[in-house]
């Protein structure tokens, strides 16, 4: 697949092909403007590839039509950076919220979220606000948010970005619990530590190209 953002720009995604199993766990990594996140767009079919096809659950999506996308989009769980929570309100009602304009019934939201944010440790702060929970309990938030409609697949675009590095651990090791539990999990990040540690699957971004991709791969791509 292949993505320019304007005719006549260079690419931003060149000849970029991969496939990911359902329940894998990957991360995207490569520097600054590598294509990290117009990938992620891609997947989400917020951008369309320029060439190229791109099949999400088995279905190409590049041609999906717009009324299909709540369902692709309420099968795929984000998680930002920069967290993009609802800082005025409760960690409750950021997740009620997400569930509420899926079509969840008041019924569902009540026995969900409680669920969701006792599987990410936040079972004591369900009426705390937001701005009140400390960076990692925000992205606890996040996380618990992604999950609440049973997603097939996560996509994180640096999670851990804005965290230091014991929360940090404590985030992937969330996310790697939720993919135990079957879902696809696909991070990108600037983490070393992390993807060193993990030794998980490794797809590896320069310039828009794909330059490696390693089963329980390093940080560092050894051309
Ligand atoms: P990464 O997430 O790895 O930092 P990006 O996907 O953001 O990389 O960027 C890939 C390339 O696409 C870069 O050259 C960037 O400048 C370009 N790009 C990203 N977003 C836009 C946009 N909205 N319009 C034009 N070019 C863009």
């Amino acid at each position: 697949m292949c993505m320019k953002y304007e005719k006549g720009s260079r690419y931003a995604l060149e000849d970029v092909s991969f496939t990911i199993d359902r329940g894998e766990f990957a991360f995207f990594v490569g520097s600054s403007g590598a294509g990290k996140s117009t990938l992620m767009k891609l997947i989400i079919r917020e951008l369309r590839p320029t060439d190229g096809s791109l099949k999400i659950f088995g279905r190409d999506v590049t041609r999906l039509p717009r009324r299909r996308l709540p369902y692709l989009r309420r099968n795929i769980g984000m998680v930002f950076q920069d967290f993009r929570l609802m800082e005025d309100r409760s960690a409750f009602d950021n997740v009620a919220f997400a569930m509420m304009v899926t079509g969840s019934s008041r019924k569902e939201i009540r026995k969900r979220v409680p669920h969701v944010l006792g599987l990410v440790g936040l079972q004591d702060k369900f009426n705390v606000r937001v701005c009140d929970l400390s960076g990692g309990e925000q992205q606890r938030v996040g996380l618990a948010r992604a999950i609440a409609n049973s997603p097939a697949m996560i996509i994180a675009d640096e999670p851990t970005g804005n965290l230091d590095p014991g929360t940090t651990l404590d985030i992937m090791n969330l996310l790697r619990s939720i993919n135990l539990r079957g879902t696809t999990v696909l991070i990108a990040t600037h983490n070393r530590e992390i993807v060193d540690r993990f030794k998980k699957r490794v797809i590896y971004l320069e310039n828009g190209r794909l330059v490696g991709d390693e089963q329980k791969g390093i940080y560092t791509h050894v051309h």
